[in-house]
């Protein structure tokens, strides 16, 4: 069944088709010729039967290519790509590009909308020929072209090929925020390399990625977080806690993912008190609850369970979160007995079912929610743009 919006659509088309095709055609035709012609009824018969296929078909033929028609042919295109009709999109924009009486320019924006057709068909590689070219011949559409390889290059995780596209995409102007978008684009695919670079144990070609990433984004977080990662692998923790030092002041709302980290440092140290030191001065700042239950596992370590449940139940009064909570009563658990036991298993089977159905990260760009941390949103794909959700729920 073809829906009602996709058949309007070819409607309209179609009449416009034959309109201007009648229009052309008037110069040259005798008055009595100017009535609808067999295509444009063709067109109509196949819509009511419900052969949107054919119905482009007609439409393709009832409008003849040239100058004049290109916008109608490229508005039906794109309009039928957003309603998912891929093929049919793709066989009109096609059909553009056949027609040697459209200008460069004309082929060119034709050729674009086909590139594009082929990415949401998934054929990434079609696509990737068309606007390679585009961008070589120096087209008016390179921008988007590059735009458009740089989406292509993260989806296939070719990391070196997206910043090669990002880095002639930057020779362009740009807004403000435009260019920031890219920048912060280009540091994250370096912390790719990187990560690549790590997991083959190339510290060497690891740390160049890293220092390009913070070139291209000071404020980038996940490369203090790497470059703190890579040098605890070698044993280097000074130089660990110098990047992850960085962090709060790159941005606080991240400070979270480096809490791990950043204990596992300090013990390896041994410098419990180093670390409780700068514990504190972050919750001063920073208050959230992971910092909470990680300086009360100093307090445990330093002195017993009671007291890093009573130092959680403390904070609790003035930051009442559900993770506190539950931290809270999963310490009270371990020296409790009787009636009281089985209350406080209850209330963390509440708890736990509470902390399971609550996401923890969320988009601020998108609103996408989850309980993992992506550099890059799944829901918006933009880079950098999650963060841990705060308030009862989360941090
Ligand atoms: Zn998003």
């Amino acid at each position: 069944m073809v829906d009602i919006g996709l058949f309007g659509l070819l409607v309209v088309a179609i009449a416009a088709g034959f309109f201007l095709g009648w229009r052309q055609r008037g110069r040259r035709l005798q008055q009595d010729d100017r009535h609808f012609g067999p295509k444009y009824f063709k067109g109509l018969s196949y819509l009511l039967n419900d052969e949107a296929d054919s119905a482009v078909d007609a439409f393709i033929d009832s409008l003849e290519v040239n100058p004049d028609t290109l916008e109608t042919h490229l508005a039906l295109g794109n309009l039928l790509r957003r309603k998912g009709e891929v093929a049919k999109a793709t066989r009109i924009h096609q059909n553009l590009l056949a027609r040697p009486s459209l200008t460069t320019q004309q082929l060119h924006e034709a050729q674009l909308e086909l590139a594009r057709d082929f990415i949401r068909a998934g054929l990434l590689d079609r696509a990737e020929g068309l606007l390679q070219e585009l961008v070589d011949v120096n087209s008016q559409y390179k921008a988007e072209a590059l735009g458009h390889l740089i989406e292509i290059y993260q989806d296939e995780k070719d990391w070196g090929k997206a910043i090669e596209s990002a880095n002639q995409l930057s020779l362009r102007r740009f807004g403000r925020q435009a260019a920031g978008e890219r920048a912060i684009a280009r540091a994250h695919f370096c912390c790719e390399l990187a990560e690549d670079a790590m997991e083959q144990n190339d510290m060497l070609a690891a740390r160049r990625y890293l220092q390009n990433a913070l070139g291209f984004d000071r404020q980038c977080v996940r490369a203090s977080l790497l470059w703190g990662e890579m040098e605890h692998r070698l044993g280097n923790e000074r130089e660990a806690l110098k990047a992850l030092h960085r962090v709060p002041h790159q941005d606080p709302e991240l400070l979270v993912e480096s809490l791990d980290l950043l204990c596992a440092c300090y013990e390896r140290l041994g410098d419990h008190r180093g670390l409780q030191r700068y514990l504190e001065e972050l919750l001063a700042q920073y208050p959230s609850s992971s910092l909470v239950i990680k300086m009360a596992e100093q307090v445990r370590w330093a002195r017993d369970d009671h007291a890093a449940a009573d130092f959680i139940a403390e904070h609790l009064r003035r930051r009442p979160t559900i993770k506190l909570l539950n931290r809270a009563v999963e310490l009270y658990l371990l020296h409790s007995e009787g009636r009281a036991r089985d209350n406080l298993q209850l209330l963390k089977q509440l708890v736990d079912q509470v902390m399971t159905a609550k996401p923890s990260y969320h988009c601020k760009k998108c609103g996408f929610a989850g309980n993992q941390m992506h550099w890059l949103c799944p829901g918006c794909k933009t880079w950098g743009s999650i963060t841990p959700i705060t308030g009862v729920e989360g941090e």
